[in-house]
């Protein structure tokens, strides 16, 4: 580079360099401090803190301020702590971590305190004023411990301090120090501290020769790992990261494993991070002993390639052999521990998946902010709608995983009239997935629009099979929530997919999901409007629970309205039910409206119905949802 260019671009790459790793040390801190404020959130279930829980990203703003703060006043005389020293030296990043990680939890802990102890005030004032309130005064009372805190210290143990940040081990030429050297620098990972840097040596230390057969990929005999994800795990997002990692790992630089994986702060990989640079070291030990490796050469830069260092070092293809058999041999180590470290993110999504099957069951989810990912269950919808986006866009193949089943639905007489599409996700690690859940996530990570435009295709396309199988014409009842409403090219995609499988606009109703309060923006009624003048009939779902939408029905010729089951399960019984119903059919046969009971379960139900009058049925009385193969079946036995 030097003679193609000239000395200069040393500069340039420094400042890239040095901006970089400034931006990581930063973004750890706060990383690791908000990780921090979701864990504590995720212990404080109770519903008196929805809405008033701390903000994951103060807390890691917080940290981040306490650890600068902490060690730019800590050392006044040496120099080591101005800011940009704090932020980009190695050797502080293990102290602002730690102190960054004290200070959010005093932060947080300060923070419920005062939502508990004025818990009337602070609710009296509106969201905006009481939040801040609720940011700021804990964020200050921290900052004066901060201050407090280092003052004191410095008063008391300043000349100490100045030597904790590095921790003298000599080693050197001795196989007890040799391994000391090892196991400290390796340990130190775990916690985030660059190990190499922390350590002080002794000059005639070898640190080349231990590095280049225990450290392939950096401290941790990282390559190892990464080699045994690809091999054995079955973790999507870590054979991702580990692919990523290769790269750098080839240069000894483990940060893209380490903090990715991640294997910092991971109990999991504890042992095998610490234990196989021990055993590869006493590998290459023997090796050394036996005469079979000897050391030629150790001009080179840590940062030399893999298998090319240990050729360089020994000068010798035995020295490459060895490199490889260690190698294996670290993979063999980290094997075992990359299928356990798969199990527990396994068992852990599994955990938020049934907290949040039972929080959305429970009907408080809407109080819950899933998109900003702050508990486990905002993680688990970002990890579900991330699955679902690759199957949408066309980056899995979709094996019948997501697909469409259909519920026949009947006149008085068992006649099929009509089908609804419902949506099916056989998720493997879950199973099936309830589809409100599969729309409220899909809802809270922004692919609502695609998700509804397949469905609609998918029963565009089966509307038409069984209108060419069936010489007559079925009509498919289409869910979409209120929120898809806002989609502006909904209409639109609905007339182009009819005219594409040459589908009558008539056949295809469009069932309006949720208690609604539709028709306050522009685009909802748009599409709601242009549907309509397309000829596609609306219904609307779940009618006689939440908000009534009498007001809508006159507004855009609403063809059916679908009874909610909840009236109909206790119909038989309760006569409170049964007098709702009898209403909703009165106002239905005075506007020329078709009404629908759905969850008709029992032949009893369906006798008071029958007496009620005129309507269409739906419900395991007759069918449970079907598989269309099995549904056109059903259709051709009850036409
Ligand atoms: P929904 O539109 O009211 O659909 C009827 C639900 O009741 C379906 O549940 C169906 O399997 C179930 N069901 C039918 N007959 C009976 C019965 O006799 N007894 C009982 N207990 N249940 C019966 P499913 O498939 O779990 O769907 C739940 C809801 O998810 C649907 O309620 C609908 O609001 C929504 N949904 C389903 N598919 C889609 C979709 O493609 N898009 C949108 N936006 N929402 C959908
Ligand atoms: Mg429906
Ligand atoms: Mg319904």
């Amino acid at each position: 580079m030097s003679l193609i260019i000239n000395e200069n671009w040393r500069s340039l790459f420094n400042g890239i360099y040095s901006s970089l790793y400034m931006s990581t040390k930063v973004l750890i801190i706060i990383s690791i401090c908000s990780e921090l404020a979701k864990m504590r959130v995720n212990e404080k279930q109770d519903v008196k803190y929805l809405g008033n829980n701390v903000s994951p990203y103060m807390v890691g703003f917080v940290g981040l301020i306490s650890a600068i703060a902490f060690t730019s006043v800590l050392t006044i005389e040496n120099v080591v702590g101005t800011f940009s020293n704090v932020i980009i030296a190695a050797n502080w990043t293990l102290v602002a971590v730690v102190v960054g990680i004290i200070f959010s939890e005093l932060y947080i802990k300060i923070y419920y305190r005062m939502l508990d102890a004025r818990k009337n005030v602070i609710n009296s004032y509106e969201r905006a004023v009481r939040q801040s309130i609720l940011a700021i005064v804990p964020a200050v009372l921290t900052m004066v411990a901060v201050i407090g805190t280092v003052l004191i210290i410095n008063s008391l143990y300043f000349s100490k301090i100045n030597t904790i940040q590095n921790i003298t081990i000599h080693g050197g030429n001795g196989f007890y120090n040799d391994m000391k050297y090892i196991f400290i620098k390796n340990a130190l990972w775990i916690v985030g501290g660059h190990g190499g840097d922390l350590i002080v040596h002794d000059q005639s230390f070898n640190r080349l020769y231990v590095d280049t057969f225990t450290n392939m990929g950096g401290a941790g005999s990282t390559l190892c790992l990464i080699v045994a994800v690809l091999l054995f795990s079955k973790n999507k997002y870590s054979k991702k990261i580990s692919k990523i990692s290769i790269g750098p790992s080839f240069f000894n630089i483990n940060e893209t494993i380490t903090y990715g994986l991640p294997i910092l702060f991971n109990p999991v990989y504890v042992i095998p991070l610490t234990v196989t640079p021990i055993i590869l070291y006493i590998i290459a030990q023997c090796a050394f002993a036996l005469g079979m490796i000897e050391i030629v050469n150790t001009d080179m830069s840590w940062t030399y390639p893999v298998l090319l260092n240990s050729y360089r070092l020994t000068g010798s293809f035995s020295g490459v052999v060895l490199q490889i058999i260690n190698i294996i041999v670290g993979v063999v180590i980290y094997a075992p521990f990359v299928r356990i470290a798969d199990n527990m993110s396994k068992y852990e999504r599994r955990d938020a998946y049934e907290t949040l099957k039972a929080t959305v069951f429970s009907g408080k989810f809407e109080k819950l902010d899933l998109s900003s990912g702050a508990d486990n269950m905002g993680e688990i919808s970002i990890f579900l709608g991330e699955e679902l986006k690759e199957i949408l866009d066309g980056r899995r193949k979709n094996d019948g995983e997501l697909y469409l089943e259909y519920q026949p639905q009947v006149n008085k007489l068992g006649k099929v009239i009509g089908v609804e599409a419902l949506l099916r996700w056989n998720y493997g690690e879950f199973g099936y997935i309830p589809p409100n859940i599969i729309i409220l996530i899909a809802e809270e990570v922004g692919i609502i629009y695609s998700l509804g435009k397949w469905v609609a295709r998918q029963a565009i396309q089966q509307a038409s099979v069984w209108n060419n199988e069936l010489e007559s014409t079925v009509e498919i009842s289409i869910n979409i929530s209120t929120k898809q409403l806002s989609d502006d090219s909904f209409a639109i995609y609905i007339k182009e997919m009819l005219a594409y499988y040459s589908v009558q606009p008539s056949a295809i109703k469009i069932e309006i999901t949720e208690s609604f309060a539709i028709g306050e923006d522009e685009i909802t009624k748009n599409q709601l409007l242009l549907l309509t003048e397309y000829g596609v009939k609306l219904v609307i779902d779940d009618f006689g629970v939440g908000y009534n939408p009498l007001l809508y029905i006159k507004k855009y010729n609403i063809e059916c309205i679908k009874i909610d089951g909840s009236l109909i399960r206790d119909i038989d019984k309760n006569e409170e039910s049964k007098n709702i119903v009898k209403s909703v059919y009165s106002l239905c046969e005075a506007t020329g409206i078709i009404v629908m009971s759905e969850f008709v379960e029992t032949e009893k139900q369906k006798a008071v119905l029958d007496e009620i009058g005129e309507g269409y049925y739906q419900g395991y009385l007759f069918s449970e949802p079907l598989k269309a193969d099995e549904c056109l079946r059903y259709i051709k036995n009850n036409i």
